[in-house]
């Protein structure tokens, strides 16, 4: 599965390409249209609008739409492009809005920090760092 270009599996220099595409996405995303403060203000106000328990029905019902269009981009792979951006982009809401209702942030964080470096550490990335 090394090394391909094609396929479900990118090479590493796609998958690094790919990397500092989303850094560059990301960096636009702090400095974009919509500020995290925005952001944050409108995923409080769906929160006191449709409570917790509708939410967190939608982070379901999003994450269930995600994988649907998940296992279309195994069938054709171009033409579900933009709508599994957009699966991704109501999942990240919701995640969000998850967070906030159960005050999570700092954890889920604490999480991904244990995760990334456990994988990195299973991919050999950690080598020559300690
Ligand atoms: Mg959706």
């Amino acid at each position: 599965m090394a090394g391909g270009t094609s396929g479900l599996f990118p090479s590493l220099a796609e998958q690094k390409k790919r990397i500092e595409e989303e850094r560059k996405a990301a960096a636009l995303a702090a400095a974009g249209k919509i500020p995290y403060e925005k952001q944050l203000d409108v995923y409080n106000a769906a929160i006191r609008a449709w409570g917790v328990q509708a939410q967190s029905w939608m982070v379901v019902e999003e994450m269930s739409e995600l994988a649907k269009e998940i296992c279309k981009l195994q069938r054709r792979p171009a033409k579900s492009l933009d709508a599994l951006a957009d699966e991704i982009a109501d999942v990240k809401i919701m995640l969000e809005q998850l967070c906030i209702m159960h005050n999570v942030h700092q954890l889920v964080y604490d999480h991904m920090d244990k995760k990334i470096e456990r994988l990195a550490e299973r991919l050999g990335l950690t080598e020559g760092e300690k």
